[in-house]
């Protein structure tokens, strides 16, 4: 049973969808804390009101293995993000807007209609600032007999309070552990207190869902699932990231450590970001999470790594 469905029958998933509507008004579904009036129409950093813009939707094989399996992972794509990373390889969804207004209804049909071919889990991509949007469309899926995971993937740039509401609700909690240097997130990422508000969101996400849990088929039920992705010259400070997770949450955590970055987006334009990554700093970001006890690492097979320098 997908962790939704008890609050779906208690009635509690409509107070949460209250309650996360209510946190539009004056903004602060995110740390970002514009304090836009999203609700009569006013636009804060994540550049969305009332209505949520999704990209695309579909089976997806390319993510890591505990949520692809057989039957691949069920994603649906938000358009805009609350970063704005000067890398960033899905620019023209996250920061140019590329995507359609789509309507509840009509993403309680997607969710359906990735259940109905075989994905394994709901995978919402870049979801923090559509929270109320997609809470809305789950009530519909769920009363239509939506039974898989929900997997919350994002940018790792989340308030408590907000996953306070997803307590309960969401299955699988997949956040990018991006940096654990602040000048490096404000200069990269145009956000400045990122390490600080990353580490406790991650925290909290650790203490409702636990370590990642898979099934006898090794697909993911439910846990914390990290993403994080190796940037030349040290600038995702691994060691911070891998330290910060072996002590504070679990040597057990499942920890993707990224190899695919190369230079997108605004990336050409800065020396440091301009090249791909090298082998030996992918391997010296292995080496550090192994030093640290981190043993559960995706993202070390011989197909991550054909990329590399
Ligand atoms: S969700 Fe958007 S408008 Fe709201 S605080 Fe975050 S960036 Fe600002």
């Amino acid at each position: 049973m997908a962790a939704y469905q008890k609050l779906y029958q208690s009635g509690e998933l409509e107070e949460r969808i209250r309650r996360a509507w209510a946190m539009l008004e004056s903004c602060h579904l995110c740390p970002r804390r514009c304090g836009v009036n999203r609700l009569s129409g006013e636009k804060g950093m994540c550049r969305t009101a009332t209505e949520a813009v999704v990209s695309s939707y579909g089976p997806h094989f390319g993510e890591e293995a505990p949520l692809v399996g057989t039957g691949g992972s069920g994603t649906i794509f938000f358009t805009n993000c609350n970063l704005r990373c000067m890398f960033c390889q899905n620019y023209t969804i996250s920061q140019l807007g590329q995507g359609r207004v789509t309507s509840k209804g009509e993403i309680a049909r997607m969710m359906l209609s990735l259940q109905q071919r075989g994905c394994h889990n709901i995978n919402l991509v870049t979801p923090t600032h559509v929270v109320p949007h997609i809470l809305e469309a789950l009530l519909v899926a769920a009363g239509l007999g939506l039974s898989l995971p929900l997997v919350y993937n994002c940018g790792g740039y989340e308030s408590v309070e907000t996953l306070n509401l997803l307590d309960g609700i969401v299955d699988i909690y997949m956040p990018d552990m991006k940096y654990s240097d602040e000048r490096n997130a404000r200069r990269f990422s145009g956000v400045k207190d990122y390490p600080a508000v990353n580490r406790a969101a991650v925290k909290e996400m650790h203490r409702q869902v636990g370590d990642l849990e898979l099934d006898q088929r090794g697909i993911a039920r439910r846990g914390l699932l990290i993403r994080h992705l190796i940037l030349p010259n040290g600038i995702a400070g691994t060691e911070g990231v891998v330290r910060f997770l072996a002590r504070e949450v679990s040597t057990n955590t499942y920890l993707n450590v990224m190899a695919q970055y190369y230079p997108a987006n605004r990336a050409f334009k800065i020396p440091l970001l301009s090249h791909p990554l090298m082998r030996e700093e992918f391997q010296q970001a292995v080496n550090l999470a192994k030093e640290h006890g981190l043993e559960r690492l995706d993202g070390i097979r011989p197909r991550s790594l054909a990329r590399l320098i």
